[in-house]
């Protein structure tokens, strides 16, 4: 019997996990799915985020050994960041023109304005306590992070997966440039490290259709109240829709017209790590599965993968600045219409794209940078409190595309080098 591909098992996990979460909300058995389903659903997250920085670290070693050269690390990086950046400036640029158009801002009426800002009075003032500490940092903050002062306490915070790249290419460059007999165990020893990594991964994803069943269960049951989604509604519809754009058009012309892949093919190979995207709403936590199935199954070769993707992860957010730039004129539109002119949209393209370098990989990471470009622009940030009843599922969505974004950058690197192959397809599986 052909056995079931992985995006069809993880596809009814999350189907059966909807529909158990409304039975048990509609029964006001909540507490049975808090206590007793949704651990499972954080087991399974952990257990890609305990695989994510080793993952990281070693593959990245083994990719940059294989380079031997320091000028084609400079040539790869070089493209990768400037793919990053003109996708992030096409996501936030197509964000502003929807809301321009759409103009989600004016269809939400007085009475509910004033129910969403003073029912998510709270949880608004929460996040913007949160964004004060990044606000208070000098310029070159984010450059001072980047080195890490102890490599070891780099490795054990899943925040600094940037330090830990940092320190890793520094030691792949010093592997390039020692002699090969010093140099190749190191290497070997590196790669049966990685190949034991991958395998780990095969394993988790065993999983996956079962934590991603109490992933939805448990958010179905913690949903606060489904009236307040409905006066939101054209402000979530432009957002999904920009989301749509880039997945289903922007990314597979970029990939048909710059690495020569279909698109049944991109998404035969990435649908699981999409998939875990949206039930995690983390694109780190995905990381582990985007290495995976963009080096085994869309053909990448992993001198390119193990550098691009990490990241990606961390600064390439496509749908979190699409949302962002959303985000912003929405509440500009509903709040302070006046605040709306040329400048104002020209500085939040311009905070948009650095907001969503610095957005975490984690969950509702973007709604807390989202306050630092209203801020920028003089958009109220209590607005914030307007958007919240929706954040979740629109995060789950964007987090689908900033793992795109990265996987559609890689093919595309990796093309412009030389280094797309004919993937290998072994969908392991071993269920
Ligand atoms: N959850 C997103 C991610 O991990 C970040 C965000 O909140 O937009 O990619």
């Amino acid at each position: 019997m052909r056995r079931l591909a992985l995006h069809w098992k993880i596809l009814i996990g999350m189907v059966l996990g909807i529909f158990f979460g409304y039975v048990m909300r509609e029964l006001a058995w909540q507490s049975v799915v808090v206590d007793w389903i949704k651990p499972f659903g954080t087991i399974f997250i952990n257990m890609l985020k305990m695989i994510a920085v080793p993952l990281v670290a070693v593959s990245l070693i083994v990719g940059l050994a294989d380079l031997k050269d320091i000028a084609k690390l400079s040539k790869l990086g070089g493209r990768t960041i400037l793919l990053y950046l003109f996708t992030t400036a096409c996501a936030v640029s197509l964000g502003l023109l929807l809301a321009n158009i759409i103009k989600p801002g004016l269809f939400i009426n007085e009475a509910s304005r004033q129910r969403l800002l003073e029912g998510f009075a709270g949880e608004a003032s929460e996040k913007i306590k949160l964004a004060e500490a990044t606000k208070e940092q000098g310029p070159l903050q984010p450059l001072m992070d980047l080195v890490p002062d102890n490599f070891f306490a780099a490795m054990t915070n899943n925040g600094s997966l940037l330090q830990v790249i940092f320190f890793v290419i520094l030691l792949g460059i010093g592997l390039i440039l020692v002699d090969e007999s010093k140099s190749k165990p190191v290497v070997n020893f590196f790669k049966g490290l990685n190949a034991v990594i991958l395998k780990v991964i095969d394993i988790i994803m065993v999983f996956s259709p079962f934590g991603v069943f109490a992933l939805m269960a448990a958010l179905i049951v913690e949903i606060p109240d489904f009236s307040t989604l409905a006066a939101l509604g054209v402000y979530g519809t432009s957002v999904l829709f920009g989301l749509a754009l880039l997945v289903f058009l922007f990314y597979p012309t970029l990939l048909f017209l710059f690495a020569r892949i279909k698109p049944a093919r991109f998404f035969r190979a990435i649908s699981p790590a999409q998939l875990l995207a949206f039930s995690t709403s983390s694109s780190a936590a995905t990381l582990p599965v985007t290495m995976e199935r963009v080096t085994e199954h869309l053909g990448v070769d992993d001198e390119v993968s193990s550098f691009v993707l990490p990241l990606g992860a961390t600064i390439n957010m496509d749908g979190t600045a699409l949302y962002q730039a959303i985000a912003a004129l929405f509440i500009a539109q509903a709040m302070l219409p006046e605040a709306l002119g040329l400048e104002t949209q020209l500085m939040i393209i311009l905070t948009t794209v650095l907001a969503s370098i610095g957005t975490a990989a984690v969950p509702s990471a973007g709604i807390v940078m989202l306050v630092i470009v209203l801020g920028q622009a003089g958009i109220p940030e209590a607005g914030l409190a307007l958007i919240f009843a929706i954040d979740r599922p629109l995060d789950m969505c964007r987090t689908v595309v900033n793992v795109t974004s990265d996987a559609t950058v890689s093919a595309i690197v990796a093309k412009s080098v030389g280094l797309l192959h004919e993937p290998e397809n072994k969908d392991v599986d071993l269920m």
